[in-house]
């Protein structure tokens, strides 16, 4: 019988083949001792090792500069370093000579030693790079004992590649030809992984849990990156319903590929302004190309996490300008660090939170760190020299932190001035609206701000009292719970009261029921995630707005989230198939909840 596993999508596509359980772990290491002759042979064979995994390295990072730009590449150098550093080769050499061991064992246990050094160090530099000492480790040592290198697949059968995690290096290394789709254990949409499975157009679900121990070698099974399925040991029906939802997206994507020069606009002539969301500037390209009018959310935590040190200004800036330049004359909302929740910074050793959401995140963690939270405003000071970069907040509950905000960025201007430094003083500085708190506020909070984004993937989340993040509350994650629609409304009155943009910028937006909701509540500004810009388009060019004002009023009227439900996909009355999108609320495929 087939089994549903449900988690995270992460990447687009659907997929169907056997399992390839991925296991990038420490192999055995015979203890091996040598003929004291044999010793410079086996320094031989270790300096050799060395400069294969310099050459392999080499190559996964001109392929990553490729996908995702040089910013990202540089993930790679705290490997290629320790390739040279004395403390490894030398500490290794000595184990060979005088110990007599072989050059793997050699490796090994000097690896072992620096490792647990570097544990009981507290400084977070140090701490930051085990994961590279440990990444480096499998791979020299793999090659060290002629093993096949666990990411190799030349020769298998195209598979669904299964692990427990990911790294950015081991997903750069996978071939689309043999990688079908990526299913693993931990990660979100955020995941440098996922960002490179997404740019690389493999199909990817996120957040399995215990997927790679549950899982083995050639079982078939059906991805489905965009629902964040996976269904194990498929039947034939389950193969009949996700062929047809295959064929049915191929028809689709095709013709959304010409609508990418087509305009935003409802059958009824209501303009629509279509930006991008995008996680790293290497994105922008791509965003343009599908049709964005902008960058609506541009997320700036790649510039943290997973990294060893504060990101520089000078590298900042250069991300932020990269992505300007892509969009001459249009608007480039980049967000400030939106740390905390799930979204962890290794260098700033958050500490444990018994709630993590509830917690030190967003902009209460660049108010109380002003090393981080100074040099991005400059940065981003910079960049308005180039185009119509704007500042957006994300989780503000108050005027207070607006204000706050306010006096820094006015001193960074200073700063800025007194070093003769461009920028333009006409930038607009904007909250985005995720919580109650903020929501219930916005005729406060827009006295103080030049526009407003609302972050529904959030502001569900508090509003309900639902994690996002859980799969077991998947569907009680309800965007067309009354109250949110409520809040939205509110939020988009206050807005329009005070003469200021109002966006959305949540993935409701790149639903169908939810692009014709917001457009009904007099919401015509979307940004969504860049795949997903010509669907909305189709759906905007599908529909009255004056049928969307009509569904929104009886929404707003409605007692219950199914009423809301109703009263939408009456409204939008068969003008696009629901089927083929997103959102499991309105879709029945096996497993499925409804
Ligand atoms: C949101 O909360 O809706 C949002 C756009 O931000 P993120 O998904 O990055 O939290
Ligand atoms: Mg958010």
């Amino acid at each position: 019988m087939s089994v549903v596993r449900d988690g995270i999508g992460v990447a687009e596509g659907i997929s169907f083949g056997p399992i390839r359980v991925l296991n990038w772990g420490m192999p055995d290491v015979p203890h091996q001792t040598l003929d004291p002759s044999a010793a410079e042979l086996e320094v031989t064979r270790f300096a050799e090792a060395r400069e294969w995994a310099r050459a392999r390295l080499l190559d996964i990072q001109a392929g990553t500069e490729e996908i995702l730009g040089p910013l990202e590449s540089r993930i790679f150098e705290p490997q290629l370093l320790m390739l040279e550093d004395p403390e490894v080769v030398d500490g290794t050499v000595r184990y060979i000579r005088e110990n007599h061991l072989t050059a793997a064992r050699a490796f090994y246990w000097r690896m072992l030693e620096l490792q647990a050094q570097w544990v009981r160090t507290s400084n977070p530099m140090v701490l930051d790079r085990l994961s590279d000492l440990e990444d480096l480790m499998v791979r020299v040592l793999h090659h060290l004992l002629d093993l096949r290198e666990p990411t190799d697949l030349t020769g298998d059968e195209p598979s669904i590649v299964v692990a427990r995690n990911l790294t950015p290096s081991l997903t750069v290394q996978m071939d689309p030809e043999q990688v079908l789709g990526i299913a693993a254990d931990e990660g979100t949409r955020t995941s440098h992984w996922a960002i490179l499975a997404r740019s690389m157009g493999i199909p990817a679900v996120a957040g399995m849990v215990d997927l790679s121990r549950v899982a083995h070698d050639g079982q078939q099974a059906i991805l489905d990156g965009r629902f964040g399925r996976l269904i194990l040991d498929p039947d034939d029906r389950d193969h009949r319903v996700y062929r047809d939802r295959k064929d049915r997206i191929e028809a689709w994507e095709e013709e959304l590929g010409q609508l990418a020069r087509l305009d935003a606009v409802t059958v009824d002539g209501q303009p629509v302004a279509l930006r991008a969301n995008i996680d790293v500037p290497a994105e922008s390209g791509r965003a343009a190309s599908h049709g964005a009018e902008g960058v609506g959310l541009f997320r700036t935590e790649f510039l943290v996490v997973g990294r060893n040190a504060m990101p520089p200004e000078e590298e900042q800036y250069e991300a932020y300008r990269q992505v300007a330049a892509a969009f001459p004359g249009q608007a480039v909302i980049v967000r400030t660090f939106d740390l905390g929740g799930d979204k962890f910074p290794t260098f700033l050793h958050m500490p444990a939170e018994e709630n993590p959401f509830l917690g030190w995140r967003a902009i209460r963690v660049c108010l109380d760190r002003l090393e981080l939270f100074r040099p991005q405003i400059r940065a981003l000071l910079r960049a308005t020299a180039h185009g119509d970069v704007r500042i957006m907040l994300p989780l503000v509950n108050d005027v207070e932190e607006v204000i706050r905000v306010r006096e820094l960025i006015s001193e960074e201007e200073q700063g800025l001035r007194r070093d003769g430094i461009p920028f333009s003083s006409a930038f607009k500085l904007g909250v985005l609206i995720e919580t109650p708190a903020a929501a219930l506020d916005a005729a406060e909070l827009a006295r103080y701000s030049d526009f407003f984004s609302i972050g529904t993937n959030d502001l569900i989340q508090y509003t309900l009292a639902v994690d996002r993040t859980n799969a077991r509350l998947a569907s009680l994650y309800n965007p067309f719970h009354p109250a949110v629609v409520r809040q939205i409304h509110q939020v988009s009155r206050a807005a329009r009261a005070a003469g200021i943009e109002v966006s959305v910028c949540g993935e409701m937006a790149a639903t169908p029921l939810g692009a014709f909701l917001l457009l009904g509540l007099d919401i015509t500004t979307l940004s969504v995630a860049w795949p997903s810009l010509p669907e909305v388009k189709k759906v905007i060019r599908a529909f009255r707005m004056e049928d969307a004002r009509a569904a929104a009023k009886q929404a707003l009227g409605a007692a219950t989230s199914k009423d809301v439900t109703e009263a939408l996909v009456a409204g939008l009355g068969g003008a696009v198939d629901l089927e083929v999108f997103s959102g499991r609320w309105n879709l029945s495929l096996p497993g499925g909840s409804d």
